[in-house]
């Protein structure tokens, strides 16, 4: 009885743990990721890095809560294709490169640290040496890049948020 008892209390705590784990979700929590946001579409956020590789890097977040790329439903590539075409548009207009990398992870041992799927889109633009510069990103890619201040990202959403206003309002539709 006292082992039936022991069970059930572990289960219970699996149980809430799980649901504890999906609330304190950071890219389901709305007022976290507001703070970042520039532009959004009925199936993803878009989110200036808190840590950005290069200038201009964003962040693609899915609305659902689902973890991998193979969750995405065709509704949903379809959008995303939508938004890898603004986004590369941003970068060819405002930072100025047309060159770009696409990094996503999926699970634990590629090194996925937030369960919510987010797909990193890194504009690409060296000066100087063209191995040194790919080398740099690498770098940065393994080991992180520094994190920017709040002040810092409030800028980079202002800055970076007039491209995509007037595409915005038809997204939402
Ligand atoms: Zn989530």
């Amino acid at each position: 009885m006292t082992a039936f008892l022991t069970y059930i209390t572990i289960i219970g705590s699996l149980l809430s743990s799980f649901q504890l784990n999906a609330a304190e979700c950071a890219f389901c929590n709305q007022d976290k990721i507001s703070k970042q946001k520039i532009y959004e579409t009925k199936y993803f956020t878009v989110l200036v890095d808190y840590a950005p590789i290069q200038e201009g890097h964003l962040l693609i977040v899915a609305k659902r809560n689902i973890v991998h790329l193979q969750d995405l439903n065709d509704d949903e590539a379809v959008d995303y294709n939508h938004i890898v075409k603004k986004v590369y548009s941003f970068f060819k207009e405002i930072i100025g490169t047309e060159d770009y990398i696409v990094l996503e992870k999926n699970g634990k041992s590629a090194g996925q640290t937030v369960p919510h799927l987010h797909i990193h889109m890194i504009p690409i633009k060296h000066s100087g040496s063209l191995m040194l510069g790919q080398l740099g990103v690498l770098y940065k890619i393994v080991f992180g890049a520094k994190a920017l201040s709040q002040e810092e990202v409030a800028n980079k959403v202002r800055g970076y948020s007039s491209f995509f206003q007037a595409d915005q309002k038809k997204q939402l539709r």
